[in-house]
């Protein structure tokens, strides 16, 4: 019998564990739920060492290489002995770059002032949150959402309210639930496009009508985080609301990186955009936490952003292929509900007709077939389980199948 995926969601268990002795862990500390995606990829990493039969879709990262030629930037730019501390902010060439970037292909005009460059996208939710909310405010966050989303919102002292979207309405935010749902102490909105996890991505009409509701309540700022932008199916486009609401600008926050696009998820470079009041509120939090991103990873960075795009491409195009395979052979089971992903590289289906909750079935998948992917729960909805095609298309189809195994055995 494999040990329970993890601890922290078992409900009689405390989240963290305070330490025995004198030493006491902050309510901060305690409060929170370490990330259940990396301890899934890390315990189906171990089983495997350990000699089991394993296959594992519970990947959060492409598996690709860093395209060579960024490889090589950043090797020679510590040759150049960029050793060194930098600008907290992020150097000015890949600032600049990023705006740039922003202002030519997101229509999102914006100058160096408006970018941090910061240790991922993680670390630019993290600022943002710090820098924009108190204790007390409210943070609406739509479900289903990327896990880190409302511990980053908690660690700043804000509630989350969950805004549910249903698998049956596509995951589809709708702009009256929004509209109700607001209320005098919502401070922020998250929205994630193409998404993670369900691979959704928000069309330009559907901005166009929340921005609607947000010209009604001014008060409400927007975090777009957009990291999954470069991985669209054929044919979508990815907009950024800040581009079809210029008049709204000023309170959205674009949040981004080279993780999933440029496959750079080791290197920890993201970025955070918007008003300038508010980035430099953000870069001097980071002055006084972690200081700027490694100084030759940052000339990495640079250089895929200078550099040709159809590493990209190639990339996205090869996901694209995964996750038909792994879309069309999910809906070839009986009992699973599949609204199409049209981005990232997930499918989030509804398997609640199994009649198990989402932590037992992932723990029994992983027990029995060998199987480990990543229980709804953790991303707001219960009733549906996360699997990732960043892996090849034959561990695509050995999931499938083991999946199939296990439901035709319930
Ligand atoms: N936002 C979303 C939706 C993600 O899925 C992830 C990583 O999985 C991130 C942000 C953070 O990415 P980074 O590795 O750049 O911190």
């Amino acid at each position: 019998m494999a040990a329970p995926l993890h601890p922290s969601l078992d409900s009689t268990a405390p989240r963290i564990q305070p330490p025995a002795e004198a030493v006491q862990l902050s309510q901060r500390a305690r409060g929170l739920h370490p990330s259940l995606t990396l301890a899934i990829a890390a315990k189906a990493r171990q089983l495997k060492a350990d000699g089991q039969d394993i296959c594992s879709l519970s990947a959060g990262e492409p598996d690709f290489d860093t395209p060579t030629f960024i490889r090589q930037a950043a090797a020679q730019a510590l040759e150049a002995g960029h050793t060194r501390y930098g600008p907290a902010a992020g150097e000015s060439a890949l600032r600049e770059a990023i705006a740039g970037k922003l202002s030519r292909e997101n229509g999102v005009p914006t100058s160096l002032g408006q970018v941090l460059v910061t240790n991922g996208g993680k670390q630019a939710l993290f600022n943002l949150f710090q820098v924009l909310l108190n204790p007390g405010d409210e943070v609406l966050l739509p479900a289903p959402y990327w896990l880190s989303y409302p511990e980053i919102a908690r660690l700043a002292g804000a509630s989350v309210t969950v805004l549910p979207c249903e698998a049956t309405a596509g995951f589809r935010l709708d702009p009256q639930q929004l509209e109700q749902a607001i209320s005098p102490a919502t401070r922020l909105l998250v929205l994630n496009s193409p998404g993670n996890p369900s691979g959704i991505v928000i069309s330009r009409g559907e901005l166009e009508q929340l921005a609607a509701v947000l010209r009604r309540h001014p008060r409400v700022a927007v975090v777009c985080d957009e990291i999954y932008e470069y991985l669209l199916a054929p044919g979508l486009v990815h907009h950024s609301l800040a581009a079809v609401a210029p008049d709204l600008a000023e309170r959205i926050f674009i949040v981004n990186g080279f993780a999933k696009g440029w496959a750079m998820t080791g290197w920890r470079v993201g970025w955070l955009a918007g008003a300038e009041p508010v980035i430099k509120a953000a870069s001097a939090l980071q002055s006084q936490s972690t200081s700027n991103v490694c100084s030759f990873a940052q000339f990495g960075a640079l250089a895929a952003l200078e550099g040709p795009r159809d590493c990209v491409q190639t990339m996205a195009a090869e996901f694209n292929r995964r996750r038909s395979l792994l879309s069309e052979g999910l809906r070839r089971l009986p009992g699973v509900t599949l609204p199409q992903p049209q981005g990232a590289f997930y499918a989030f289906p509804d398997v609640s007709a199994c009649g198990l909750d989402s932590m037992t079935l992932c723990d029994r998948l992983l027990d029995r077939v060998g199987l480990a992917v990543v229980p709804g729960v953790a991303f707001g909805d219960d009733r549906c389980i996360r699997l990732s095609c960043a892996v090849s298309p034959a561990a695509i189809e050995d999931g499938l199948q083991r999946l199939e195994r296990f439901f035709a055995g319930l």
